[in-house]
């Protein structure tokens, strides 16, 4: 049960990680696609509830409700909108109950199975609109646990979200709006990123649980980041040119009509 048992980490949820630029600029974008015809919005896997806090701040006028699987997520909620226990994969609402289903960050963390029968969830409670927010075009990583051996993906995202996938995943519902949101980094860190891809797979990041044998380094006394570079090399850095890569895709569904 490692997968479920990562989600209940309590960092996965602190209210910080929500406030970081990227997070801000990636829930803008989410809520830039939201049609003006829609009074009520359900989102799926809402983890403590930073998208619905984000709507309620920008003084959205809508009824909001957040489901989610995680216990943890939900003590730890950041909304005044009501959160709901539940699995996407389980959706406890009728047929089009919401007028929009949003699912951010969510849908690239299900299961094989999950996976499948949670897209079919999304359709049937959505009324009109789904939104969809994944990474995008995310290289596969792997972490190797060094208990065990096992190699997984340190964050359990299951699968790749690229151009081919992205209008097929729900068959009555079509792609109407898509944005690619990015963060801007040095230009000589795909190099940086392709080096370190050998080395990643022996570091093995705080946050991860082995799926096969739950080994976490949460229990251990390692430390959990690496320091932050020196300030002479801070200045280095910022010589290098920079670039924007197109981090997430954000995605606008509508049921088909006929
Ligand atoms: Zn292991």
């Amino acid at each position: 049960m490692s997968e479920a048992q990562y989600y209940e980490t309590r960092d996965l949820w602190s209210e910080s990680r929500f406030q970081l630029d990227q997070e801000r600029r990636r829930f803008a974008a989410a809520a830039s696609l939201l049609p003006v015809s829609v009074t009520n919005l359900l989102d799926v896997g809402a983890g403590n509830g930073a998208f619905l806090r984000y709507l309620e701040d920008e003084g959205k006028a809508l009824h909001l409700l957040g489901l989610e699987r995680a216990r943890t997520a939900i003590d730890m909620k950041v909304c005044h909108a009501d959160m709901q226990a539940g699995s996407a994969d389980a959706l406890p609402f009728n047929d089009r109950a919401f007028d929009i289903v949003s699912a951010l960050e969510v849908i690239e963390h299900l299961p094989y199975g999950v996976y499948e029968q949670s897209l079919r969830e999304l359709e049937r409670v959505a009324g009109h609109y789904i939104l969809i927010s994944v990474p995008y075009r995310e290289p596969r990583r792997r972490v190797i646990c060094p208990y065990c051996g096992c190699q997984f993906h340190p964050y359990y995202h299951m699968r790749r979200f690229d151009d081919a996938v992205m209008p097929r995943l729900f068959e009555t519902f079509e792609l109407v709006r898509r944005l690619e949101v990015g963060v801007e980094e040095y230009v000589v860190m795909p190099v940086v990123r392709a080096a370190r891809g050998l080395l990643r797979r022996r570091v093995y990041p705080s946050s991860a649980i082995c799926p096969q044998c739950g080994y976490t380094q949460a229990d251990s006394a390692a430390p959990a980041v690496t320091p932050p570079p020196a300030s002479s090399a801070k200045r280095l850095a910022r010589l290098i040119p920079r670039y924007t890569r197109r981090n997430w895709i954000i995605t606008l569904y509508q049921r088909r009509t006929g």
